[in-house]
């Protein structure tokens, strides 16, 4: 049995009024959450999202973890759409479990993640970040148009692309770690690495090894050096594995075990690590060079945004503010007007909602049209669900329905059919 030691500190910062950020140790599951929405919604999507978990992860494997995600899911959103205050309510979520593997009994930590919480392992001197963040700036990283030097300071890095409680299902992403003794795993809120850089953070887990001092310090870095959003840090200590060391697998198997579970949790191994960062800087600044206008053309014209011409829904190329002369120009029109979806939808889309491909603009209008049926069902059991959305290019000579041209670019997941292992 694997010997854990933790610390977990909260703090609102030094700018917010409220702490919407929630968090969990509750051996064997931990967990931070950092609650979005106006008014009381944050607060209470990250508390909802906590104690669904607390209450539904009841035995120790890797289904019943996503199982409790899937469920603090339902019940945000199904309060947001009964409580019109709390309709724009949703929150992230990093939560680790100890669980074990179904066939050899193995004890490891199932790391599921929804938004832009993270989580990390400090082993062998070395700080990794585990999750990877469902934000528009991480996908711009990851398709090649941003670097992570760039993302962080980023106008546009608070979109997140998937949170809980914002649809009626969503993905968490899962990765595994395969604790070894002194292994130190953190997680915590934006509000933490936004204001304290990996190198920091890295220095204070090899100083101080008591992990109730360690997160105290965190947090007091972060609010020292600006303390801009509510911050959380949850430090566990692996102390023992509770493997026999002389049944223990030789280092040749253990080296490839980690092998095997870098494959399947590949950000685990490496990703974001601090000798991956120096080589992102350098070539961050080859990249600055060479592209130069390049990227401020990127922005302007690479992404999409779903907004409205009137009271139809459409969808332009382009963002939504105009970046240096480049405007938004038309590329789609839809079928879908303002009288078909929600009142708080209506005001994002006068807003403009940006995503990252056509075929992302798609799936967030057909999810605009399916948020709008739920509310409407609640309303009236036998209500008729509306049509699907019919796409039309404003140059085509004839009305033509687009069935959604492959994307060059990721999707932002808006939904997807049930919770599932995305990264395994
Ligand atoms: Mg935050």
């Amino acid at each position: 049995m694997t010997r854990l030691r933790w610390g977990a500190a909260t703090d609102v910062g030094a700018v917010r009024e409220t702490n919407q950020d929630a968090m969990l140790t509750a051996d064997p599951i931990f967990a931070v959450a950092d609650g979005m929405g106006g008014h009381a919604g944050g607060e209470i999507a990250s508390a909802t999202a906590i104690e669904i978990l607390q209450e539904t992860f009841d035995e120790p494997t890797q289904a019943s973890l996503l199982e409790a995600v899937r469920r603090a899911n339902a019940k945000i959103w199904d309060r947001g759409q009964i409580d019109e205050n709390l309709h724009n309510m949703g929150t992230t979520l990093t939560v680790a479990a100890r669980v074990n593997n179904e066939e050899t009994g193995e004890e490891f930590f199932a790391v599921a993640n929804v938004g832009d919480s993270r989580g990390y392992v400090f082993r062998d001197d070395e700080f990794t970040q585990v999750t990877t963040d469902h934000s528009l700036v991480e996908e711009m990283v990851a398709a090649g148009e941003l670097d992570a030097g760039e993302a962080e300071s980023h106008p546009r890095r608070n979109i997140l692309t998937r949170a809980l409680g914002v649809e009626p299902v969503v993905a968490a992403d899962v990765f595994e770690i395969h604790p070894q003794p002194g292994d130190r795993i953190l997680l915590c809120s934006d509000g933490l690495v936004r204001e304290v850089s990996d190198e920091r953070i890295a220095s204070v887990l090899r100083r101080l090894r008591n992990p109730d001092e360690a997160v105290k310090e965190l947090v007091k870095q972060a609010k020292e050096n600006g303390g801009h959003d509510n911050i959380t840090v949850v430090i566990v200590d692996v102390e023992s594995t509770g493997k026999d060391p002389v049944a223990a697998p030789s280092a040749q198997k253990q080296a490839k075990d980690r092998d095997a579970s870098a494959s399947k949790s590949p950000r685990l191994t490496g990703h974001k690590s601090i000798t991956a960062r120096v080589v992102l800087f350098l070539l961050a600044i080859a990249a600055l060079l060479g592209i130069g206008i390049g990227s401020v053309l990127w922005y302007a014209r690479a992404n999409f945004h779903v907004g409205l011409e009137g009271e139809q829904v459409v969808i332009y190329r382009g963002r939504p503010d105009t970046v240096l002369w480049f405007k938004p120009t038309l590329a789609e029109r839809t079928s879908v007007t303002t009288a078909d979806i929600l009142p708080n939808d209506i005001e994002r889309l006068r807003e403009g909602t940006v995503r990252t491909s056509l075929g992302a603009s798609h799936d967030y209008v057909r999810t605009l049209l399916e948020k709008s049926n739920e509310a409407r069902k609640i309303a009236d059991p036998n209500a008729v669900a509306p049509p699907e959305p019919v796409f039309t290019d404003p140059n085509a000579p004839t009305t033509t329905t687009s069935t959604a041209p492959p994307p060059t670019q990721p999707q932002a997941p808006v939904v997807t059919p049930e919770v599932s292992a995305a990264n395994q």
